[in-house]
C-alpha cells in the first residue's frame, strides 16, 4: 500500500476546512502527516474518580454521579444565568452550577448517570462543582459514548455508522487521559483534537511503520498505528508509555541511521595525504611534555591526515587540557609537507591570544605565523593576503575575516575552528573552501557526554583529551549573596595583596544593550529588574565604581566586545603581563585566554550564566602555581539557582557538569540555537532519554551493518524517510 495519501492537505478532513486549515498551517502542520506527528505537549489525567466523600477542596477530579433534581435555570441579571441541579453517587451529592450555559438545562436528564470533570468547590460537606465538563455514561457498557457541553458543536458523528467505536469521531472529555496541543491564537484544544481524531481515522491502519520489522520485533516496540493512536488518545498510562517509548525510539533510531550515512558518505572526500612528519623534533622543542590524551589526540589526527581522505576531527577537551597544543601539531605537520594551515577563532582577542601562543610555540622552529582580524588596517590586510597568496605564511590565525573574499591562499591544506558551537557549519565551509579538500579540525571545550557527541558530531570523528596537564590547581568554588559583598572585597585584597590577579565578569555592557533586551527571557527579566537597583549589571558602570571607589589603590582595567580592538588589546595586554591587577570583563575571556597569575575568579549574577559556561570561566584560574578560587555572587533569582549553582562547587568534571547543564537547559539552549545542524526533535529528548539513545543507536548500528545502503524492502520507508530529512545534506550541501 502507497502511504502518498499522507503528503495530502488536511484541508478537507473532517472537521478542518479552510479557516482551521490555515490556523492549523501556523502550527506547522500542512499534511496528514503533519497532523499525526503533532504530538501532544502534555497531558492531563481524567482517569481518577473519586466518589463525593473523598475529595478535597481545590482539586481537579472526576466524579461519576446520578443528576436527582431537574435543572433549574434563573436569569440573574442581563448576561447573567445560571443553571443548578444535584447530582448524587452511592455515598454523598455534588451540587453543580453553570454560568451562561442555558441549554445544560434541556441537556441533563434526571435518573441518568454522568461523570463530571472539574474542580472541587463548596466545602467538605457540601462538595460543589462550578463549570465542570461532562459526558453522559453509557448504561450498556459502561463505556463514555456521547458528551455535552458546547464540545459537540460543530463535530458531531455525522456518519458514525461507518466507523468502528474507538475510532468514533467524538473524543470523550473526562474519565480519560486528555491530551494537551501546544496553540496558537484562535485554535482551541477542542479543534486541534477533533482535527488529529479525524486524521488518524483517516488515516486507519495505513500508518506506515518506518521501522524495519526484525528491529520492532527485536526490541519489542508496538506497532506505528497503535504508537499514533495512543500517543494522541492514551488508553491508558501504560498504553502511552508504549508508545512514547516506540516514538522516541522511532525518532532516534532513524537520526542515528542518518547521521551514519551521513559520515560514511563524507568519508569518501578525498584529501590530500600529508606525511608523518618527525615528532621528535616538534615534541623536544616544547616548553613542557605532552599529556598521553594530548599525545593520543595529535597520533588519531596524524593518521587521518595521512589516509588519502580528508579528515574531520572534533578534538573535545575540558577547558584547560591543552587542546592548542593538538592543533599546533596538526599545523606543523601540515607544515612539514609544505602546505598552509588555517585557524579561526571566534573572538578577536581569542585569535590574538591564539597568535601569540602559537608564534611562542611554532616560530622559533622555523614556521612563519601571521594574523588577520577586522581591525586591521586595510594596509595590514593587504600585506597579509599577499603573504598567504605567495606561500611566505605557513600559518594564518584570524577572526571571521579570515572568510573575506580577498583571502587566498597558495596551498591551503588544514582549517582549524575553535569553539566550534560558535560557528555555523555554513561558515566552516566557507574556509574550507578556500582549499582543495583540506584537512578539517574543530576544538571544543563544551564536554558534551559521549553518546551524545556521535549524534551531534555525527559526522565528525570525535577526539577526546580526557587528561589534565599535570599541577593544575582544583579550584575552590564559593556560591555567595549580596551580603558577603563586603568580605568578598576584603578577600580580592587580600590575594592582590600577595600579588595575585583577579576577574571580574558581569553579564552585561551597558544597562540596555540590545543584544540583551532581545534574548531576554522571562528569568532574565526578573533578575535584570534587581541587577539594575544594585547598578553591577553594567560592566563600564561597574568598572568606574570598582576603580574609583572600592580599589582606588589597584590598577584596574576593562574589557568588554564592545570596545575597540585597539582599548581591547590594551587592556588585556595590562592583564596578562601583571600591571593591572584586576579584569573587569564581560564573557569575551570565556575562552582561551590564559594568565597563570590569576587566582580568583568573581562571577557577577552567575544565574545568568549556564553551568558549563560558567565552568569554563573558573577554568580561566588555577593555572599556574597559585592555590586558586571561583566565587559565584548569585542574584536574587532564587533556590532554584542557588541549588543549580552548587553543582559547580561540589564538581570540578566538565563532562558531569555538561550533563546537568543539559538536563537543566535543554539541549536547544545548550547547543545555541539550531547551530548544531540538527533537525529539531519532536518527541525525543537528548538529554533525559539517554537509555533509548544508546539503545537506538545499537539497533541503528546493527541494522545498517546488515544493509549497509538501506536496500532491502524492509529499510525502504526508512530509507526515503532519510532522503527527505537529509535531502540537502546526503548530496553534499548542508554538512559539508
Ligand atoms: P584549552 O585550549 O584546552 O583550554 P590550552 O591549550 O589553552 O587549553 O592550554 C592551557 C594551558 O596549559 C596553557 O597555558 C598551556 O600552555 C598549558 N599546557 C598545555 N599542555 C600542557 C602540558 N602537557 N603540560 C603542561 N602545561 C600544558
Ligand atoms: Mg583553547
Amino acid at each position: 500500500m502507497g502511504d502518498s495519501f499522507l503528503d495530502e492537505s488536511i484541508r478537507y478532513l473532517k472537521g478542518v476546512g479552510e479557516a482551521r486549515e490555515k490556523l492549523l498551517a501556523k502550527l506547522g502542520i500542512k499534511t496528514l502527516r503533519d497532523l499525526v506527528g503533532y504530538f501532544p505537549r502534555a497531558y492531563e489525567d481524567r482517569t481518577q474518580i473519586k466518589q463525593t466523600n473523598a475529595l478535597t477542596i481545590g482539586e481537579t477530579v472526576c466524579v461519576r454521579a446520578m443528576a436527582v433534581t431537574a435543572p433549574q435555570l434563573s436569569h440573574i441579571r442581563k448576561g447573567l444565568d445560571i443553571v443548578k441541579f444535584r447530582a448524587v453517587d452511592e455515598v454523598g451529592t455534588l451540587e453543580l452550577t453553570f454560568f451562561n450555559q442555558p441549554f445544560i438545562k434541556d441537556t441533563i436528564k434526571p435518573g441518568e448517570t454522568y461523570v463530571f470533570y472539574g474542580k472541587v468547590d463548596g466545602t467538605l460537606t457540601r462538595p460543589a462543582m462550578v463549570n465542570p465538563l461532562f459526558e453522559r455514561e453509557s448504561i450498556s457498557d459502561g463505556l463514555i459514548d456521547d458528551f455535552a457541553e458546547s464540545f459537540s458543536d460543530n463535530f458531531v458523528n455525522e456518519d458514525s455508522n461507518s466507523l468502528n467505536k474507538n475510532t468514533s469521531l467524538t473524543v470523550s472529555v473526562t474519565g480519560r487521559i486528555m491530551p494537551l496541543y501546544s496553540l496558537t491564537a484562535g485554535l482551541s484544544q477542542k479543534m486541534v483534537l477533533n482535527a488529529v481524531r479525524s486524521g488518524l481515522n483517516k488515516c486507519g491502519d495505513d500508518l506506515p511503520d518506518i521501522l524495519p520489522e526484525s528491529i520492532v520485533r527485536q526490541y519489542e516496540l508496538c506497532r506505528a498505528r497503535y504508537a499514533y493512536e495512543n500517543i494522541h488518545f492514551p488508553e491508558d498510562v501504560r498504553a502511552l508509555e508504549i508508545a512514547r517509548k516506540r516514538l522516541i525510539f522511532e525518532e532516534l533510531f532513524v537520526l542515528i541511521t542518518a547521521m551514519k550515512l551521513l559520515k560514511e558518505h563524507r568519508g569518501e572526500r578525498a584529501g590530500r595525504h600529508i606525511d608523518p612528519p618527525d615528532w621528535n623534533e616538534f615534541y623536544k622543542a616544547l616548553p613542557f611534555k605532552p599529556t598521553k590524551a594530548q599525545k593520543r589526540a595529535v597520533d588519531e589526527a596524524a593518521e587521518s591526515m595521512g589516509a588519502h581522505r580528508a579528515m574531520n576531527r572534533l578534538v573535545q577537551g575540558d577547558v584547560g587540557s591543552g587542546k592548542t597544543l593538538v592543533a599546533a601539531a596538526c599545523c606543523f605537520m601540515v607544515w612539514r609537507s609544505g602546505c598552509q594551515s588555517a585557524f579561526m577563532a571566534p573572538t578577536e582577542i581569542l585569535a590574538r591570544q591564539h597568535y601569540m601562543t602559537m608564534t611562542e610555540l611554532l616560530d622559533p622552529m622555523g614556521m612563519r605565523v601571521g594574523l588577520l582580524t577586522g581591525s586591521m588596517s586595510v594596509k595590514q590586510k593587504k600585506q597579509a593576503y599577499d603573504r598567504l597568496i605567495l606561500g611566505e605564511t605557513d600559518l594564518i590565525i584570524g577572526t571571521h575575516a579570515l572568510l573575506s573574499e580577498g583571502v587566498k591562499f597558495r596551498e591551503l591544506a588544514l582549517v582549524i575552528t575553535d569553539e566550534q558551537h560558535r560557528f555555523g557549519v555554513n561558515q566552516r565551509s566557507m574556509l574550507t573552501e578556500k582549499g582543495s579538500s583540506p584537512h578539517v579540525l574543530v576544538m571544543s571545550a563544551t564536554p558534551i557526554p559521549r553518546t551524545l557527541a556521535l549524534i551531534i558530531h555525527g559526522d565528525l570523528d570525535v577526539s577526546i583529551i580526557d587528561e589534565m596537564p599535570p599541577g593544575r590547581q582544583s579550584i575552590e568554588t564559593y556560591v555567595v549573596s549580596e551580603r558577603h559583598r563586603d568580605r568578598v572585597n576584603a578577600f580580592i585584597r587580600k590575594l592582590v595583596d600577595e600579588g595575585r590577579q583577579v576577574y571580574i565578569i558581569c553579564p552585561m555592557i551597558e544597562e540596555h544593550s540590545e543584544d540583551e533586551i532581545n534574548g531576554l527571557s522571562l528569568q532574565d527579566f526578573k533578575s535584570r529588574t534587581i541587577t539594575n537597583q544594585t547598578g553591577l549589571s553594567s560592566a563600564v558602570d561597574y568598572h568606574k565604581n570598582l576603580q574609583s571607589k572600592v580599589f582606588q589603590d589597584f590598577c584596574v582595567e576593562l574589557v568588554h566586545g564592545k570596545m575597540p580592538a585597539k582599548k581591547k588589546e590594551a587592556a588585556m595586554k595590562a592583564f596578562a603581563s601583571g600591571e593591572a591587577d584586576i579584569l573587569v570583563a564581560t564573557t569575551v575571556v570565556e575562552v582561551g585566554v590564559d594568565v597563570p597569575n590569576a587566582a580568583l575568579m568573581i562571577v557577577e549574577n552567575a544565574d545568568r550564566f549556564g553551568l558549563s559556561q560558567l565552568h569554563q570561566l573558573r577554568g580561566r584560574v588555577g593555572r599556574g602555581e597559585h592555590e586558586s578560587f571561583c566565587v559565584l555572587f548569585r542574584g536574587a533569582a532564587g533556590e532554584t539557582s542557588k541549588e543549580r549553582l552548587e553543582i559547580l562547587r561540589t564538581t570540578n568534571d566538565g563532562f558531569k557538569i555538561a550533563e546537568e547543564d543539559l538536563k537543566l537547559r535543554g539541549p536547544g539552549d545548550f547547543f545555541g540555537s539550531r547551530q548544531h545542524g540538527l533537525p529539531e526533535m519532536k518527541i525525543a529528548n537528548l538529554a533525559s532519554d539517554m537509555v533509548v539513545l544508546s539503545i537506538a543507536q545499537k539497533a541503528a548500528e546493527e541494522n545498517l551493518r546488515n544493509d549497509p545502503q538501506l536496500e532491502s524492502p524492509e529499510n525502504r520507508k526508512l530509507s526515503e524517510q532519510i532522503k527527505q530529512m537529509f535531502e540537502v545534506g546526503l548530496s553534499g550541501g548542508r554538512f559539508s
